[in-house]
């Protein structure tokens, strides 16, 4: 991993007295280490990938105060860690991005929830929801509430969020469940600060070892007969005691309200910053949060205490509930609540808001109107109604003008990008080939379903691709590509896909992004990560890395993959034989291509800050770029197609007898070489030049260039 997280380390250090300020992920981690935490674990994804990123590179500080850190292979090994909870009094935290990683854990979880905890257990989830949201919107409130696992939300602001992990392991304990703390995006990257405290070094830990094994207890199984016992003993027991301890220590909030204080607002503790911001604009808060509507902040959403909130609702002219996303189990669970006492407060929700979708502030403005209108007229400005009409005439005005909506701007894989040119010439084979049916998969390769290669049919998970062709190869024509980054492979794609297609002896094509990285969470390293050892004369690492490592082309042999090629990416023409091979040979088994390249992103940050060292001491430096001979372009673009390089476009034609914008390589191209190879292996117009840019040149160099300019003035005036 190549990002330094060593500010953050320095933050972690902090003791009493002393503020920490910064990023709502980072105060969380700091709060894990001052709740006394034994074990951390977990799997990278936005928004939550900091936290282990920076705990796993805080290794040696967490050594001294001995809390174990496990860089998990998946989230269902990170939820699986947290059995040592189940007998044992130690506090555990694993991570992960949710909805998917709570999918992939989910097994675990049920079989965590049945027996209960004995030691704290916190669950850290990114919820990936809204905008900016980079997977299916679906909520964890679902998880919480069929395993019995407490689910808090806390209130996006630093000591809140620190004040709920360290009462979310007391929940946990008190109440036998583990508890699951879910964070929006917004809630990831809020930045405040809040006084730190020392951190609490655990008692059960690396440094003080547990002498024996606890004594055999089947009631610790999630097994039957027991598994019975523990049904009854969630309702009956556990989740009552969870509601006592969320009333006893005040854990939801209730704000009074000032001259529209019979008017009640029920909110998601994440969504309360929006709702302040929504409520400004009618006037109706002030930028400290004080509010003239009463709101109940629901810091914990499961359990939901029915009392509390009946006691909220009662003698309320009405009640807007905030909940985001479907479905609506907050509000169907209140109405149930508010029924069952026969209250007969207005209870709004859904019917004002929208089912599903990120709330912003002006979607909540939207809803607050709709229930101020129906409660309270008077409570609403006319400049509010008019702000929301001016935006929505706005929008409507330039679809007009454009004559359609927006166009989108996806994202696209990085400059020089080692997975480009695997596309490229994935479409150069099905030229030859025909078009094939293809099993796309998590990861950076992902981009490639848009322009201009929009490949993929599917998309079925994490690791996913090559068991997700299992139902669809038998009945094609052509054979189907799977592809899969070493990511993914290593997540899930090994068992689920590999080894499934090998026992069932399929007819499978299965394509290997071996990159060194999880790159699309964050550039994180795994099993397969290059060596980083070499050196330069001058002791310098890093300026020579090469891709040796050979780990998972081992455990596809070890396996029994009988066809299997390693190609590099950039040797275009060589990747689209070996494709094309695959799609024709008469070989009936697996056949697996492993497309080695690294990450240009890591390969930069690594040779970047080497080249500059070099050259600051005043060591020979060359650098490779692209160009595009413009009197040689012939205006067809079809090299733009072919490899999609954002550094790769278009510059109006300097001859003013052509019509026809020309290509260029603007500043940016990290000479990746993609550009040469596709005009050889599609025969395209010779219009690309390759240029050595040397700096700090030697004098035989020097001499050499300066006769060859020479030489270039004679023959131009010739
Ligand atoms: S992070 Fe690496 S693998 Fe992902 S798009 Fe960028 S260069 Fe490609
Ligand atoms: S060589 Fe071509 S594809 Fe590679 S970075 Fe430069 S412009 Fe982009």
């Amino acid at each position: 991993m190549e990002v330094s997280f060593h500010e953050e380390i320095k933050a972690l250090r902090l003791g009493q007295g002393q503020t920490f300020h910064g990023e709502g992920i980072l105060a969380i981690t700091k709060a894990l280490l001052q709740s006394g935490v034994s074990y951390v674990g977990g799997y990278q994804g936005a928004p939550v990938s900091h936290l282990l990123d920076v705990m796993v590179q805080a290794r040696p500080y967490m050594d001294e105060l001995g809390v174990h850190v496990e860089a998990c292979s998946n989230e269902a090994s990170a939820a699986a860690m947290l059995g040592a909870s189940i007998h044992y009094p130690v506090r555990g935290a694993v991570t992960w991005k949710s909805i998917v990683g709570t999918n992939v854990a989910a097994d675990a979880l049920s079989n965590l929830s049945s027996p209960g905890v004995t030691g704290g257990v916190l669950i850290v989830v990114g919820e990936d929801y809204g905008e900016g949201a980079s997977v299916i919107q679906e909520r964890t409130h679902a998880f919480a509430l069929k395993s019995g696992m407490c689910l808090l939300d806390p209130r996006p602001d630093l000591p809140q969020m620190v004040h709920m992990v360290e009462k979310g392991f007391e929940l946990s304990e008190a109440s036998h469940m583990p508890v699951i703390l879910e964070l929006r995006i917004r809630a990831c990257h809020v930045r405040g600060s809040f006084e730190a405290r020392d951190n609490v070094a655990p008692h059960w830990s690396k440094q003080n070892l547990i002498p024996d094994p606890t004594r055999f207890d089947y009631m610790r199984l999630a097994h039957p007969p027991v598994t019975f016992v523990h049904e009854k003993l969630k309702s009956q027991e556990r989740i009552p005691a969870a509601r006592r301890f969320i009333t006893e220590q005040g854990l939801n909030e209730t704000f009074a309200g000032s001259e529209h204080a019979d008017l009640g607002l029920i909110v998601q503790g994440g969504l309360y910053n929006t709702l302040i911001r929504s409520l400004q604009q009618f006037g109706l808060a002030d930028a400290f949060g004080q509010s003239s509507l009463a709101i109940h902040v629901l810091n914990v959403t499961w359990p939901l205490v029915p009392e509390a909130l009946t006691r909220f609702c009662a003698g309320k002219q009405a009640v807007l509930l905030l909940e985001e996303g479907q479905p609506e189990y907050i509000e169907q669970e209140l109405a149930l609540a508010l029924r069952r006492q026969d209250l007969q407060t207005p209870l709004h929700g859904k019917d004002m808001l929208p089912s599903g979708g990120e709330y912003t502030a002006e979607v909540m403005a939207s809803g607050l109107m709709a229930f101020l209108e129906r409660h309270r007229p008077s409570a609403v400005p006319e400049s509010t109604r008019q702000w929301l009409q001016g935006n929505a005439a706005r929008r409507q005005a330039v679809q007009q003008a454009l004559g359609t909506p927006l166009p989108a701007r996806p994202p696209g894989m990085c400059i020089g990008c080692p997975e480009r040119p695997v596309f490229s010439a994935l479409k150069l084979a099905q030229q030859d080939v025909g078009p094939v049916h293809i099993s796309g998969d998590i990861g950076c390769h992902a981009l490639a379903t848009f322009e201009p290669f929009s490949v993929g049919h599917s998309i079925l998970g994490y690791g996913m691709s090559l068991a997700s062709r299992a139902g669809v190869s038998p009945l094609m024509k052509r054979r189907v590509l799977s592809v899969m980054g070493d990511g993914g492979f290593w997540h899930n794609g090994l068992l689920t896909g590999v080894q499934s297609a090998l026992f069932n002896g399929d007819d499978a094509v299965l394509l290997i992004f071996k990159n060194g990285y999880t790159s699309a969470t964050g550039t994180q390293d795994i099993i397969n990560t290059p060596e980083d050892t070499a050196k330069d004369a001058a002791g310098d690492k890093r300026q020579s890395l090469v891709h040796t490592n050979q780990t998972i082309e081992s455990t596809l042999k070890g396996l029994g993959v009988q066809w299997l090629r390693t190609v590099h990416t950039y040797h275009v023409e060589e990747m689209k034989a070996t494709l094309t091979e695959a799609f024709t040979t008469g070989f009936q088994g697996l056949k697996v291509i492993v497309a080695e390249g690294e990450c240009q992103l890591e390969r930069q940050r690594r040779i970047k800050p080497w080249l500059a060292s070099l050259q600051a001491r005043g060591e020979r430096v060359e650098r490779v770029k692209y160009g595009v001979d413009e009197d040689v372009c012939n205006g067809d673009h079809a090299c733009i197609r072919l490899s999609g390089c954002p550094t790769l476009t278009l510059k109006d034609n300097p001859d003013p007898l052509k019509v026809d914008p020309v290509a260029t390589v603007i500043d940016g191209c990290v000479g990746c070489g993609l550009c040469g190879a596709n005009a050889h292996a599609a025969t395209l117009c010779p219009s690309f030049y390759r240029a050595e840019v040397v700096q700090n040149a030697r004098w035989p160099e020097r001499l050499k260039g300066r006769l060859q300019a020479a030489a270039r003035r004679l023959l131009q005036k010739a």
